[in-house]
């Protein structure tokens, strides 16, 4: 049986991250994807935001790995020449509560150490004409990315630092090491196996029922999955918007946003539409026209001017959640020895929003774990 140092499974951007970290500290590493590509999963059906780090709760993970991830992937953005633009992101408010949502998320801003000017609605206004609102949070550090670009940037650092991916390769199952020094076997679907004193469980939406088939692994220190659908819908015509429009954030999600790509194509979404499905191969990525109806009236409270039969079902994405629809969001969970007493073995849960954003932190934080 073949022993290599280190396995990923999963070649999405945040395994692709975590593959380069290991390669780049040394470690012989293999990125193990089931697809016939990288990036097929999650990270090609997201809105490619780089998210300044305005919502998460200050201390958390997903704050501060957001804020670190953010300036990493600026960084290696402008290093690798991945297309990306720092357009900056208006959250705006309509009403009293929604100002008060707004100077909420200010202070939270500020205590994650995020930058963020209060404009009132005729500042707005100055810079977005087509906006309807009375007071506005102007994020300048929140950018679009091109996240393709981006993962085979990373595969080029993975496979320069002597890394490798192999596509077509889907694990099915792990004998855990009972002891330190002895290799995990990490078994795939052609029967073959491969040992590995590193195993990093990246598989996102496969993440929890992957992680239930490692033996050695308690039970209890894997999480229920949950599926949550997010729909977009593509505007015909151009935007008048050149920052991202999202409006003050609700309980669930962020809003019906708008978002640009750098092709200044404008599209509205994620909704999110939670699927009765105990898989993802059972995942119905279409998008339902008729879901177009809620998005109009949404987005006509900031842009009154949205004409009638523009929004075009276009794709969807869906949320590899570790919580239920009435139960609050946790934080990313990046399960190592410290946590579950496997030497070698990270597991990474529910590496939603903004895991895009957070991938090079989440690197780092994992080769931390490990090294
Ligand atoms: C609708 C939506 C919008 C989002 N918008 C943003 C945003 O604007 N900004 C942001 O920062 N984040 C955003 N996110 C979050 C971000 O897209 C994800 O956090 C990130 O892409 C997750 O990357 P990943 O590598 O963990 O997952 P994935 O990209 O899904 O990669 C996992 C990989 O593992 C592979 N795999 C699975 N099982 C196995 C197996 N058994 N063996 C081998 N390979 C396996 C899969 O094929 C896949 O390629 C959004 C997410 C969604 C759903």
């Amino acid at each position: 049986m073949d022993r290599v140092q280190a396995v990923v499974i999963g070649a999405g951007v945040v395994g692709l991250a975590v593959g380069r970290a290991l390669a780049q500290a040394g470690y012989e590493t293999i990125v193990a994807e089931a697809q016939p590509a990288i990036g097929q999963g999650v990270s090609s059906r997201n809105s490619e935001v780089i998210h300044a780090g305005l919502y998460y709760p200050p201390g958390s993970l997903k704050a501060r790995l957001c804020v670190r991830g953010k300036e990493l992937l600026y960084a290696l953005c402008a290093s690798h020449g991945v297309e990306h633009r720092r357009c900056g992101k208006l959250t705006v408010a309509n009403d009293e509560g929604e100002v008060r949502a707004l100077r909420g998320l200010q202070d939270r801003a500020a205590a994650n150490g995020v930058p963020a000017e209060w404009l009132e609605g005729v500042q707005a206004r100055a810079l977005e004409p087509a906006l309807q609102c009375i007071a506005a949070l102007h994020s300048p550090t929140t950018g679009i990315v091109d996240s393709h670009g981006l993962m085979l940037a990373l595969q080029g650092d993975l496979e320069r630092a002597g890394g490798m991916v192999a596509l077509g390769s889907e694990a099915v199952a792990a004998r855990l090491a009972p002891r330190a020094g002895e290799p995990h076997v990490l078994r795939f679907a052609d029967g073959s196996e491969l040992a590995c004193d590193i195993l990093v469980n990246a598989a996102s939406l496969h993440a929890c029922a992957l992680a239930r088939r490692f033996e050695g692994l308690d039970a209890r220190f894997v999480p229920r999955e949950w599926f949550a659908k997010g729909n977009y819908y593509a505007l015909s015509g151009r935007a008048p918007f050149r920052h991202l429009i999202y409006p003050a954030p609700g309980d669930a999600h962020l809003g019906t946003h708008l978002t640009l790509d750098l092709g200044g194509q404008a599209k509205f979404g994620p909704d999110i539409e939670w699927l009765a499905v105990a898989a993802p191969e059972q995942i119905d990525y279409r998008v339902d026209p008729a879901r177009a109806d809620a998005f109009y009236a949404e987005v006509r409270r900031y842009w009154p001017a949205l004409p009638d039969g523009v929004l075009a079902p276009s794709y969807s994405g869906v949320r590899p959640k570790i919580h239920g629809p009435h139960e609050k969001a946790p934080d990313f969970r990046i399960d190592g020895p410290a946590l579950h007493g496997v030497a070698g073995l990270v597991n990474l849960f529910g590496i939603e929003s903004p895991g895009l954003t957070s991938a090079l932190a989440i690197a780092e934080v994992v080769a931390g774990q490990i090294g």
